[in-house]
């Protein structure tokens, strides 16, 4: 906490001396004055403004969650916590520290005892996003890579910001002393567990994509994902892309040939194939084609709030057909509430409806959203399903095993 607090101060201290100058300047140096006015203004762009976009964006809310009771912490020490969606890779933040800001950092991650986190990587995303309706020709995360000065090849090409974020997992893990570890394989993630079940408070990790657009048009940079740690492939995010329609796109149609193509190519790399944000009908053809089991990384279930965003109990029995899980979120328009309660809720009402052998975690922490807990809030939520009447297996399951049974099925050898 100390370390953040004292990079905002150091940020606005030294605005305000650049801008003490700048008032200065015009007395002594006139000819500074212009050059000294658009250094302030870079600095600002560069420094203050995401630091502030950021902080401001992925909030937790200001009231305490649901306290975790002497049984849920003694279950929750127990647990193998896998967590399919987060998106703190888009905003520059320095992963390994503690921040007071954000959701996602490895000291939360040990704090909440998570043992796997995937990490979700967004490419694009329209102004004004919401889940109605995006036009696929419009981005906001453009000025985000500029102001947060990521190279640039990653200004005008979304094949690059993935690349970009890829590498900035594995610096993560190169820093990280052996406390984050980068899981690719099926042996990665035996590895991980052995040595999470020995108590290791170590962290695994890999990369999921948020919307197969950042292929660029070409199903041969599937590979190119895949040998930068990729393990999880979203066909869609909030537009309709050259794979197919997003729930919150314009057309919101199936599958096209490129979208098959994608689909079949994902899974012969062994891959996991993520339905999130797809429109019905990409679920539906996607599912149509898929040899392998399936999942939902971040999501809801209407049959606890209904909205465009969320599966509907015939699309939720089909997923759980193919032997996949559902990730369920902890923001508001998921589970409509703003609480844990709320997301153990839609949790209880997909396992009765499907069985709980299908139910996970999708949190989306620090994917532009309020939540009413951070990495190290996990227990809250184990309290939470244990009042839903799940018991410390189901539980179990829930919270990580369900997810490790599908990446253990996909994953490469
Ligand atoms: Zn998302």
């Amino acid at each position: 906490m100390y370390t953040s607090i004292s990079k905002r101060t150091l940020a606005l201290l030294s605005t305000l001396v650049l801008l003490a100058l700048s008032l200065m300047a015009p007395v002594f140096l006139p000819w500074l004055t212009l050059p000294l006015i658009l250094l302030i203004l870079l600095i600002l762009v560069s420094w203050l403004l995401p630091l502030l976009v950021e902080s401001r964006t992925n909030r937790v809310r200001p009231e305490p969650a649901l306290p975790a009771s002497r049984e849920a912490h003694q279950i929750h020490s127990q647990l193998f916590i896998a967590d399919l969606h987060a998106d703190p890779l888009m905003w520059n933040r320095d992963l390994l520290r503690r921040h007071s800001y954000g959701h996602i950092d490895l000291p939360r991650l040990v704090e909440g005892n998570v043992a796997l986190q995937v990490f979700g990587v967004v490419t694009q995303s329209p102004p004004g996003q919401n889940f109605e309706k995006n036009a696929s020709n419009k981005d906001q995360i453009t000025p985000l890579v500029i102001c947060q000065g990521w190279p640039l090849p990653t200004w005008n090409s979304r094949l690059q910001r993935a690349v970009y974020q890829a590498a900035r997992l594995e610096g993560f893990v190169a820093r990280a002393e052996g406390k984050l570890v980068s899981v690719r394989s099926v042996q990665d993630l035996e590895t991980l567990q052995a040595r999470r079940a020995k108590n290791e408070k170590i962290v695994g990790g890999f990369l999921g994509l948020e919307g197969v657009h950042a292929l660029d048009g070409r199903v041969e940079n599937l590979e190119l994902l895949f040998a930068s740690g990729f393990r999880m492939i979203g066909l869609t995010h909030f537009f309709d892309n050259e794979a197919g329609g997003s729930a919150h796109g314009i057309e919101k149609s199936g599958l096209t040939p490129f979208g098959k193509q994608v689909v079949r190519r994902v899974q012969e790399l062994h891959m996991v194939l993520d339905l999130a944000h797809a429109s019905p009908q990409v679920i539906d053809d996607a599912l149509e084609i898929t040899a392998a089991p399936v999942v939902v990384s971040h999501t809801g279930v209407r049959g606890t709030c209904d909205n465009r965003r969320n599966l509907s109990d015939d699309q939720a029995r089909r997923i759980a057909a193919t032997g996949g899980v559902m990730g369920i979120a902890l923001f508001d328009t998921a589970v409509c509430g703003p609480r844990v309660e709320d997301t153990a809720h839609a949790i209880r009402y997909l396992a009765d409806l499907v069985g709980v052998e299908h139910a996970a975690l999708g949190s989306d922490f620090d994917g532009s959203v309020m939540a009413p807990i951070d990495a190290s809030g996990w227990p809250s939520l184990t309290e939470a399903l244990l009042k839903e009447g799940f018991n410390a297996g189901e539980i179990a399951g829930i919270m990580g095993l369900n997810a490790l049974r599908v990446f253990m099925q996909v994953f490469p050898r």
